[in-house]
């Protein structure tokens, strides 16, 4: 029998994460007349050039919402003590609701010590490790925010999760591993690999939804993807190299000139034509999975405005 291979469809993460803002914003305009917009503190430390431009958008999008943040930018030779001092600052501030430090931080800051510093009632970011321990529990509290998006997008498009194979490639603390608890809350049957997984191209085509999380790009080719798998590409590496550009994207026009408009690209941790020709839904790059992470930093710091101030609709 001939089978004519018919283009995955894209998962739109710019479309769902606007979804998930409108949701919020009923919530935001209640708890702002009722009481006082909700509040995020953000603490950016030095000039992390991707930082920035990752932190600017996450403030965009809290004006654009009516989420009030409050910025600060302390400069890269601040030190672990003055740095507690700012957390501690926004954990007392009642005015406060959700606090966002971003990493990474400088070197000779320990990055654990501040994490656990973050009040665990106003973890926007989900990384505290008593809302890790209630994302193991599956308990409410605040999660990971690029994982949670990730299930938000398949439940909103309808992608079955529950009895699924689910396999994840990376395990880090903020996406690989809160992935694979999130899958296995969802009921799917979760395997998570890593850099020492022994034959992680068989691994991965056992997978009827593949998430990729390893920060290589266009590491995961063809013979890692099941036909007719749902392919989440978490990866955002950046193309320097125009070759690298041809060969992974088949000469599209459209990418060459942005190539070469921006002097490089981004690229997931899947080969992209791989992805579209044999997934039967895939999240691109960019426009995925990015803009997800954002929307569930809305909502955290949304619930957590309820937690403080009366909830007004717990499922928003
Ligand atoms: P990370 O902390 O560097 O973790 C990478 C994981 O991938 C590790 O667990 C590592 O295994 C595994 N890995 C690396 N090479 C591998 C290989 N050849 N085979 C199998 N496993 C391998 O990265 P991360 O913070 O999770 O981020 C991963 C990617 O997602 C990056 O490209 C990042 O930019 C992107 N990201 C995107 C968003 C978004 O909003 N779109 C958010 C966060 C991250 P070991 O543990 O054995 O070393």
């Amino acid at each position: 029998m001939l089978t004519i291979a018919m283009p995955g469809v894209i998962l739109d993460g710019k479309k769902v994460s606007q979804q998930i803002q409108d949701d919020l914003r009923p919530v935001i305009q209640t708890l702002s007349s009722r009481s006082r917009p909700p509040a995020l503190g953000v603490i950016l430390v030095g000039d992390n050039p991707a930082s920035q431009i990752y932190v600017r958008n996450k403030i965009k999008t809290c004006h654009e919402l009516g989420i009030r943040s409050v910025d600060l930018t302390p400069g890269a030779s601040i030190g672990t003590a003055e740095l507690l001092g700012l957390i501690e600052n926004f954990n007392k501030d009642p005015e406060i609701d959700g606090i966002l430090v971003q990493t990474p931080l400088p070197k000779h800051i320990d990055t654990q010590q501040i994490l656990l510093a973050v009040d665990p009632d106003k973890d926007a970011d989900g990384f505290h490790p008593l809302n890790v321990g209630n994302l193991v529990a599956n308990r409410p509290a605040p999660r990971a925010c690029t994982p949670a998006g990730i299930i938000e997008l398949l439940k909103r498009c309808q992608i079955p999760i529950a009895s699924q194979r689910a396999v994840v490639v990376g395990r880090s603390d903020i996406v690989g591993k809160p992935m694979a608890l999130m899958l296995l809350h969802e009921n799917a049957t979760v395997t998570i690999c890593h850099s020492k997984t022994r034959d992680l191209a068989e691994e991965c085509r056992g997978a009827d939804i593949l998430v990729a999380a390893m920060g290589k790009a266009a590491a995961i080719t063809r013979e890692f993807i099941k036909p007719g798998a749902v392919v989440i590409d978490v990866g955002m590496n950046r193309l320097t190299d125009e070759s690298e550009v041809n060969r992974l994207f088949g000469h599209d026009p459209t990418r060459l000139a942005a190539f070469r408009k921006n002097g490089s690209t981004l690229v997931g941790d899947v080969e992209p034509l791989a992805m579209q020709e044999l997934a039967s839904a895939y999240t691109p790059v960019p426009g995925g999975v990015g803009p997800l992470t954002i929307a569930m930093l809305m909502t955290n710091t949304v619930r957590l405005a309820e937690r403080h101030l009366g909830g007004v609709c717990s499922d928003a």
